[in-house]
């Protein structure tokens, strides 16, 4: 039986899966990602993750057909640059081949929102679309656009939502733009909004509960605590988040008329339904055709989404 890897690289956590011929996840594992220790950590992060899910599909990584990666930063045949969301990893690195040496089967990598949407597009909640528009909320925010259910890649970088402006010289981005969506909605952002928020004296949980529950960053677990204990600054991070993904989105609706969006992502897939509900109201408002807007969906493939699809590079 051809057993294939497939691994999710995020800014917070690695989700590693093996998976069979018809795509079933017959072993899996996830570990935070590493603060520093910059690429070299990273890949040894990646290789004993997919170790774990190696052994809990009973076999070797080297028996693997393949192993897929979805990363994030700039992908160019096997290396990574600027991935800003990781640890010191501005330059370019050869990913594939330096996890190859240590798991001894070949490696692909690509973007790792576009690994996700793929999978959604042939698995999950896009599968019945010919076109949608996939938004990945979570430390960043990322996108992809489906059309004729195929990835539209642009020049190679297309669907970059995150950096779609919702506000002209608004707040400042990661990019070092100001305005983006990213600024307001992507989970780094609203970390240092909310540092921020406390050092001009705004009481809030939120950095008590990433304390008790042993973390380092304010992941999309503490975010939602917060909320579930109705923690004032954590609401009105989250409904401006909320604001500017339904700016964003509308816009791209307007130009494309896609029949669906697909919300997935850390944030997206912890939050769910409700929220899913909260960006379409946002959205609405910006219809220029609001008497037929795309359904909107949250992402169906859950937090193994990103992981089954990039073993769907080696498929
Ligand atoms: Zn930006």
């Amino acid at each position: 039986m051809a057993l294939r890897g497939g691994i999710d690289l995020g800014g917070t956590k690695i989700e590693s899966v093996v998976v069979d011929g018809d795509g079933a996840v017959v072993g899996q594992a996830r570990h935070p990602t590493p603060h520093d220790g910059g690429p070299p950590a990273v890949i040894n992060a990646l290789a004993g993750g997919l170790r774990e899910a190696a052994k809990a599909a009973g076999v070797e990584t080297a028996e693997l057909t393949g192993v897929g990666v979805g990363s994030p930063g700039e992908i160019d045949d096997g290396t990574v640059a600027h991935a800003r969301n990781l640890p010191d990893w501005d330059d370019t690195f050869p990913l594939a081949s330096a996890l190859s040496e240590q798991v001894g089967a070949p490696v692909k990598v690509a973007n790792d929102v576009g690994a996700a949407v793929d999978a959604e597009a042939k698995l999950g909640a896009g599968k019945d679309y010919g076109s949608f528009l996939g938004v990945w909320w979570g430390t960043g925010v990322g996108g992809a656009v489906v059309i004729g259910g195929e990835r539209w890649l642009g020049r190679g970088a297309a669907g970059e939502i995150g950096h779609t402006v919702v506000k002209i010289g608004g707040a400042t981005c990661e990019c070092g733009r100001r305005g983006c969506l990213e600024a307001y909605a992507g989970r780094g952002a609203m970390e240092r909004k909310a540092r921020k928020a406390v050092a001009g004296g705004t009481k809030t949980d939120l950095f008590d509960l990433m304390e008790k529950h042993g973390r380092q960053r304010l992941t999309s677990g503490i975010w939602g605590r917060a909320l579930d204990r109705n923690d004032k600054l954590a609401e009105k991070l989250i409904h401006r988040a909320v604001v500017a993904l339904g700016a964003g989105i509308g816009s791209v609706v307007n130009l494309l008329d896609v029949e669906a969006v697909v919300i997935g992502g850390g944030l997206g897939t912890r939050f769910g339904q409700p929220y899913v509900e909260k960006i379409e109201q946002q959205m609405m408002k910006h219809l220029f055709v609001p008497e037929r807007p795309p359904a909107v969906l949250p992402a169906a493939l859950g937090d193994l989404g990103g992981a089954i699809g990039a073993s769907l590079l080696v498929g």
